[in-house]
């Protein structure tokens, strides 16, 4: 007998992996060229030329076991410090090596997370819909918790606070935030924060416990139009920052992030402890190694992000003004329009007649909606629009 739902979890394949070989398949017929494939987020920008450089300096100057052996279990001591100093460079805070936990990439920064602090099956994680749909997987199956959905308010995509307020109970152990957010791209107003941060501080006292806020934050500096994105941390105490840098450098295969654990978290070193022992317990052992020397050389770099402004730019004018409807989004690569009919399965199973994959927003808990992934070539985008106007004259648009 096998563990049922690992055994579920496994066979069932996500709808973006179906689309993918979908994709696939006509590939064979069409050419891959007239594919237009806007359902994975995988970064089609280069990491930067510091990256390159980084990897082949390290490689020729480091001793083999400093490149490709284990390090401490939280991360070598550098690196840390390197992420620590520029966090504070940037945000004005006083961080250190101790604050910082490296992991695999933000996955395992939630999964770690969300495991450090459950203590018991009745504990519960609440998301706002949109969400990114592993959350439910990392809270359910990795961690044994309980799901907790608000559901989207869809005109600005911020937080449906009257919602929220209902579902907060003693048991809501955390709250996980994404901001620039995948699917919808909207950064969270400080206004929104602020009141976020109220409400939970309020709600923690009324408890007797913490309600900690677990901030998934890997599209952070991928924004557009020069807006600030809000440093969640400083803003409630009891916060922890899942970061990657899958995104902001292009290396999601290299499998790199960290846990970011502020003094200010009540119990900071049992909950510090309790991230180091989670990650045990989930064996991921130490962040790859090569990587973490990357980081320390290139912690404040950024992949050239302004072909996805251009692509944004383009989408979102050219789909608004042939009648889809979106709001528009500041950050991360992505679009989450409303679908033109409300079986938003429906609407993405008519659009792959020519070629187009979109993902339904169902699965991102805000059905009748799509996720155009942005993250292509400007010229795929340019080529894909008399197919969206084609689709949406379909609905008599
Ligand atoms: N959180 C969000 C919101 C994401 O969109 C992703 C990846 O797309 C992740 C976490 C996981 O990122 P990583 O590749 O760092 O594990």
């Amino acid at each position: 007998m096998l563990n049922q739902n690992v055994l579920a979890l496994g066979k069932k394949r996500s709808t973006i992996r179906e689309i993918f070989e979908f994709g696939n398949q006509r590939a064979k017929i069409v050419g891959r060229e007239n594919i237009f494939d806007f359902s994975i987020g995988n970064p089609n920008v280069p990491a930067p030329d510091s990256v390159q450089e980084a990897i082949r300096d390290i490689i020729n100057t480091k001793h083999p076991s400093s490149i490709h052996g284990y390090t401490s279990a939280q991360g070598s001591e550098d690196c840390r410090i390197a992420v620590a100093e520029s966090l504070n460079v940037r945000f004005g805070t006083d961080y250190s090596a101790k604050n910082l936990y490296l992991t695999v990439g933000a996955a395992a920064s939630l999964s770690v997370c969300l495991k450090a602090l459950t203590a018991s099956p009745q504990d519960e994680f609440i998301v706002f819909a949109p969400f990114f749909p592993e959350y439910q997987v990392f809270i359910e199956h990795g961690a044994g918790a309980k799901f907790v959905v608000i559901p989207a308010q869809v005109q600005d995509f911020q937080i449906n606070f009257d919602e929220f307020e209902k579902k907060l109970n003693p048991h809501t152990k955390g709250v996980i935030i994404n901001s620039p957010n995948n699917p919808s791209g909207v950064v969270y107003s400080n206004e929104t924060i602020n009141r976020l941060a109220a409400l939970l501080s309020t709600k923690s006292e009324e408890y007797g416990h913490p309600i900690y806020l677990i901030s998934d934050e890997p599209y952070r500096e991928i924004i557009y139009d020069g807006i600030k994105v809000p440093f969640i941390a400083p803003s409630y105490k009891n916060t922890l920052v899942c970061y990657s840098y899958s995104k902001s450098l292009s290396l999601p295969g290299e499998r790199i992030g960290y846990v970011l654990v502020p003094n200010t978290v009540d119990n900071f070193e049992d909950v510090y402890a309790a991230v180091c022992g989670a990650g045990r317990v989930l064996g991921y052992v130490c962040a790859p190694s090569l990587f973490q020397h990357v980081i320390t050389r290139c912690v404040a770099d950024i992949a050239d992000i302004s072909i996805y402004e251009k692509n944004r730019n383009i989408l979102f004018e050219a789909l608004t003004s042939m009648g889809y409807h979106c709001v528009k989004p500041e950050g991360a690569f992505y679009l989450f329009p409303k679908t033109l009919e409300e079986n938003d399965y429906a609407f993405c199973e008519r659009a792959k007649k020519y070629d187009l994959l979109l993902v339904p927003g169902t699965g991102f808990g805000a059905p009748g909606h799509m996720r155009i992934s942005y993250c292509v070539q400007t010229e795929t985008v340019q080529r894909a629009l008399p197919l969206f106007e084609k689709l949406a004259k379909e609905y008599g648009f």
